[in-house]
């Protein structure tokens, strides 16, 4: 094929490729274009996943008549005329490229108006074009309405995924503004009902209240605002490490209050609950950075969803230092105490094969905790001999006896491996036990938890949940796996943080190893606790099923179910030897 240059429609095509890459990536644009205007208000309409239609509204300054049709131009922006403007910049948007890239892939309609304007406008496009256009009066602000997007494109369109996870996507991200913005009152409909609604009062732990619940944003604690010429300030709030999660999608950071990816971010967080967390844990945070403009470069993404640092170290360690302060501020931070001279030498059993889970985390991904999908080989398996039950101690460990000294088990571990493959075998079997309830339970959830609970019903099902719709942001409960049924603590609030912990698994992603995780969840929540007192019936009963279990050495997260102190240990440490 001869070079040749592109037709302006194929450029705005694959330019619009970029910045738009489905329904929630609109969301975001709109809304960004709302709170430039500064808007005080924004609604968000979805319906048919944002595909059939996609609506944001806003009272913010509008756009002045005579130049709507230049704001559906290519690099058309009223942020920015200089590259000084860029390096100092404070809107969101400054790339002129959001209103041409969503109106080249879906039909779009603007309704605004000006506080001096006489009168607004009405533009209708299509495919980029302007089909129809009207003065008409309307209060101050803008509607912006997206109806089939990508209808000409139908290769990204065989992208999409089903309604509720598109419509999952766009809750995210309407999640995220909210709590960037708090003084913003946000309303999102999801297929005609109020899937989010946030009161605008300012306060970012309102916000937290509506989009976390009452519970978790009482909890969270205040990042004490930093010494304020201090570049970079850090503010925010952060979840008690008990409130931690099964995965990382309770982390948000905003730079000068766009919101933005961070790995280093999110790394110095963790960092800074080192030691207070459990492997496979992630902390609630919402992270609010101040930096010098000059000190960060946002135009390095097309939607502008990461930015660069100028000094990377100094924006990590503010953060971790910030983070870190306000939970010493709030807890006594646990300090192991090392004896004088340790007598005895308790040596975990080395773990075979899969699972190194280092809690120093030099390993961060979720994934990594879990075998991968091609580990389902099981490795050669150190099985444990048969074991004869000794006791309890500390309504924690089983201790016993087998030919090769005495072990230490931790029944809540064991109880846990001894589940997890339980369910594991069940589901791949297509079997697992369900146990109806007498009394169906009423869950209440998040509004993400909600649309992916929606969408993620079959999945639940084979799992051993029957979940029914029930009115705003609730379940109804018909039946749960048998593994929770049998622990007698689950009536309610186990229940309901089993049902949670699994909506954020699934939310995380259909990555690989999300079955492992709602396993692993099940297992925790279905085994005995900690601090459990067990006679020595079930003492044997749990024992004898570890004896069986393909992996009886760690836990679905990585951990050791036992301690092992050999017979040779023993006469060596009472000089028998
Ligand atoms: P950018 O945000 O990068 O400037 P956009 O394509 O998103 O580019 O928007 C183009 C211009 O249209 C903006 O610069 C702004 O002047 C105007 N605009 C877009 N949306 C709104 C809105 N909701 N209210 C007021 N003005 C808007
Ligand atoms: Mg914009």
């Amino acid at each position: 094929m001869p070079i040749q240059v592109l037709s302006p429609d194929l450029v705005s095509k694959i330019a619009a490729g970029e910045v738009i890459e489905r329904p929630a990536s609109v969301v975001k644009e709109l809304i960004e274009n709302s709170l430039d205007a500064g808007a005080s208000q924004i609604t968000v309409e979805v319906r048919g996943g944002g595909i059939t239609l996609l609506r944001v509204t806003d009272n913010g300054c509008g756009i002045p008549a005579g130049e709507v049709d230049v704001a559906f131009q290519r690099h058309a922006t009223s942020k920015i005329t200089s590259l000084e403007d860029l390096e100092k910049i404070s809107s969101l948007g400054f790339r002129g490229e959001a209103l041409p890239s969503i109106a080249s892939v879906s039909l779009v309609e603007l309704f605004t108006q000006t506080a001096d304007d006489a009168a607004g406008a009405f533009l209708s496009l299509k495919g980029g074009e302007v089909i129809e256009r009207m003065a008409r009066g309307r209060p101050r602000g803008a509607t912006i309405t997206v109806r089939n997007l990508f209808y000409n494109v139908p290769a990204r369109r065989k992208f999409l995924k089903s309604w509720a996870t598109e419509s999952s996507h766009i809750s995210a991200v309407v999640s995220e503004y909210a709590l960037a913005y708090p003084e913003v009152r946000f309303t999102l409909y999801i297929e005609s009902r109020v899937s989010l609604r946030t009161p605008g009062s300012g306060s970012l732990r309102d916000a937290a209240v509506e989009l976390y619940g009452l519970e978790l944003a009482q909890e969270l604690i205040e990042i004490a605002p930093n010494d304020q010429d201090v570049s970079p300030k850090v503010g925010g709030l952060i979840g008690p490490p008990q409130a931690a999660r099964s995965n990382r999608g309770y982390m948000s950071f905003f730079l000068n209050r766009r919101w933005i990816r961070s790995p280093v971010l999110a790394y110095a967080v963790e960092e800074a609950y080192h030691g207070l967390l459990m492997t496979g844990r992630h902390p609630v945070a919402i992270l609010n950075i101040t930096l010098d403009p000059t000190e960060v470069d946002v135009n390095v993404h097309p939607t502008k969803a990461e930015v660069r640092f100028r000094n990377e170290h100094i924006v990590f360690a503010a953060a971790q230092k910030a983070v870190r302060a306000a939970l010493v501020a709030r807890m006594p931070v646990p300090q192991m105490e090392v004896p004088a001279a340790a007598p005895l030498k308790l040596s975990p059993l080395p773990i075979q094969g899969v699972l190194k889970a280092s809690p120093s985390g030099d390993d961060n991904s979720v994934d990594s905790l879990f075998p991968s999908p091609t580990s389902h080989i099981r490795p050669p398996t150190s099985q444990i001999p048969i074991l004869r039950v000794l006791g309890q101690v500390s309504n924690c460990y089983i201790i016993a006896e087998g030919p090769e000294g005495v072990y230490l088990i931790d029944q809540h571990a064991a109880h846990e491996r001894v589940l997890f493959e339980k369910v594991h075998s069940q589901r791949a079997r297509q079997q697992v036990e369900e146990q109806g309830l007498l009394e169906p339970f009423v869950l209440e959830v998040s509004p993400q938890q909600q649309d992916i609970l929606n969408a993620e019903v079959d999945n639940l099902k084979a799992y051993g949940f029957a979940l029914e719709p029930f009115g705003d942001k609730s379940f109804l409960v018909r039946s749960i796996p048998a593994v929770l049924a049998t622990s007698s603590k689950n009536s309610g609030q186990g229940l309901a943080e089993a049902l949670k912990e699994i909506a954020d698994a699934l939310a995380e992603g259909r990555r690989t190893g999300w079955e492992e995780r709602i396993e692993a969840s099940l297992a925790c929540h279905g085994a005995v606790k900690a601090g459990q007192s067990l006679d020595p019936e079930e003492m044997r009963e749990l024992v004898r099923l570890l004896e069986k279990a393909a992996m009886p050495r760690t836990c679905p997260h990585g951990r050791p179910t036992m301690v092992h102190l050999s017979a040779s240990q023993l006469e060596k440490e009472f000089g028998r030897r």
